[in-house]
């Protein structure tokens, strides 16, 4: 299935890397000609081309997406994302990925994803949000408290779900607050679900150096994005005593080896739109980023950035995948063949869709937590799905994303076979 967005040869296809991904387990799992076909393929999915009024009164035409890829363990989950690189195979694979990240968590959701092809800087207020409702309405055949519920990814954040919850509810009538997730506190948000996938990554940081004997204060991380899960990351890893040594944006960024300080490159960054230039170090380009010989590397931006091209250049101990889809097949070879400890991404960055899941709970029951008794929850959730795909890794002698598509495979898999084929 392919779709007629072109790509460069440099970027792998990342429907194709998913499906590479399912097919390097599906053989150990023993799964059957039937259920490869059906865990391959999205379930539904939406192509929406819509108007968009404009400030100077002209109508734009954009392109949506909304793909479901599973929906046997529970309602659909997965982010929307604005970005001008969306793509329909984008969205089929980082549906596919969602589907696995609910199932490794453990919790009771499906995978989907949507996007828009869109530069969400070059709108203004007005038309940001007019083109949110329309995209909202379109994909409102799918999206719903009890079937799909969208959270933000690239490029969108807690006002667009505000404005998404708005739209559903005036359709419905009344207030769904739970048709969406990371939402403003006011309308039904969670405390602590703007850190939750930065959050996460800390928990995970924290289990990784652990069991790969790396410990003490000031182990060095460099960490590529700086947007809602990399800054995040930058501030907690800084505040547990990690040295972040390296951030880069889309821009470029800053490389300082007696460490930098997250906030002070955040106050840089609002001003000036960009980390490239912050006077607190050299200045550095993403590829070197991912050559520098540190602790921890976390990619936290855009996927397909470790590719076959640059893998062996790459001189981190252990890698945490921030991103969804980061690192392509060969260069997970690549990887593995250099002894580089990589948690991927369907357990690393799981930590958003983890307290999401705890917002839709609150929402349904109209009762809201404490922010400690949400991270806490959150550790207990993503610490426990890494001792799991830990423990498979070494029972099955394989890498922890085998590992972690075995175990949620698996669980999909299981709970395919319990319902059942209809009729
Ligand atoms: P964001 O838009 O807030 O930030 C993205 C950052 O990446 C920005 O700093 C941007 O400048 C940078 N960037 C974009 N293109 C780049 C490039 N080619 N090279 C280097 N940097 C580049 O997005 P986000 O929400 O932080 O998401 C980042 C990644 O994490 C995405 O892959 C997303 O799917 C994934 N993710 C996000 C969440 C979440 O809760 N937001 C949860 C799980 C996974």
């Amino acid at each position: 299935m392919r779709n007629s967005n072109s790509r460069s040869e440099v970027t792998p296809n990342p429907y194709e890397m998913a499906v590479a991904q399912f097919n390097s387990v599906s053989d150990r799992l023993g799964l059957d000609e039937g259920m490869r076909r059906l865990l391959s393929m999205p379930k539904r999915e939406i192509t929406a081309n819509f108007p968009v009024r404009m400030d100077d009164g002209s109508t734009q035409v954009f392109t949506g997406y909304r793909v479901q890829h599973n929906l046997a363990r529970g309602p659909a989950k997965g982010g929307i994302r604005y970005h001008p690189t969306v793509t329909l195979d984008d969205m089929r694979a980082l549906a596919m990925l969602m589907t696995w990240k609910t199932a490794v968590a453990d919790i009771p959701y499906g995978g989907a994803k949507g996007g828009v092809i869109v530069d969400p800087k070059a709108l203004t207020d007005r038309e940001l949000e007019n083109l949110t409702r329309r995209y909202a309405t379109e994909i409102s055949i799918l999206i719903g408290l009890e079937g799909d519920i969208p959270a933000p990814d690239m490029g969108t954040d807690d006002r667009i779900m505000a404005w998404i919850m708005d739209t559903v509810s005036m359709h419905r009538g009344y207030s769904v607050p739970g048709v969406v997730t990371g939402k403003p506190i006011s309308v039904g948000g969670t405390a602590g679900r703007m850190e939750a996938t930065g959050r996460g990554l800390l928990y995970i940081v924290q289990e990784a150096t652990a069991y790969r004997g790396l410990s003490g204060d000031g182990l060095t991380v460099a960490i590529q994005g700086f947007g809602n899960v990399g800054a995040v990351a930058a501030r907690l890893l800084h505040r547990a005593s990690y040295k972040v040594v390296a951030v880069t944006d889309v821009s470029g960024g800053v490389y300082n080896n007696r460490g930098l300080n997250p906030d002070a490159l955040l106050q840089h960054k609002r001003p000036a739109g960009q980390l490239l230039g912050a006077p607190f170090g050299d200045s550095l380009t993403n590829e070197e980023l991912l050559a520098l010989p540190v602790d921890i590397l976390i990619p936290a931006a855009v996927g397909g950035q470790i590719i076959a091209r640059n893998a062996s250049t790459i001189r981190a101990k252990i890698i945490v995948e921030g991103a969804n889809g980061p690192t392509s097949p060969e260069a997970d070879a690549i990887l593995e063949d250099n002894g580089i400890f990589v948690v991927p991404d369907i357990l690393a960055n799981a930590g958003g869709v983890i307290v999401s899941y705890f917002e839709w709970v609150q929402d349904l029951q109209s009762f809201f937590w404490e922010e400690d008794e949400v991270n806490e929850r959150l550790h207990r959730v993503i610490t426990r799905a890494f001792r799991d795909v830990v423990h498979m890794a070494e029972r099955d002698r394989c890498s922890l994303r085998q590992s972690a598509l075995l175990l949620g495979i698996r669980r999909v898999v299981e709970a395919i076979g319990v319902r059942g084929i209809y009729p």
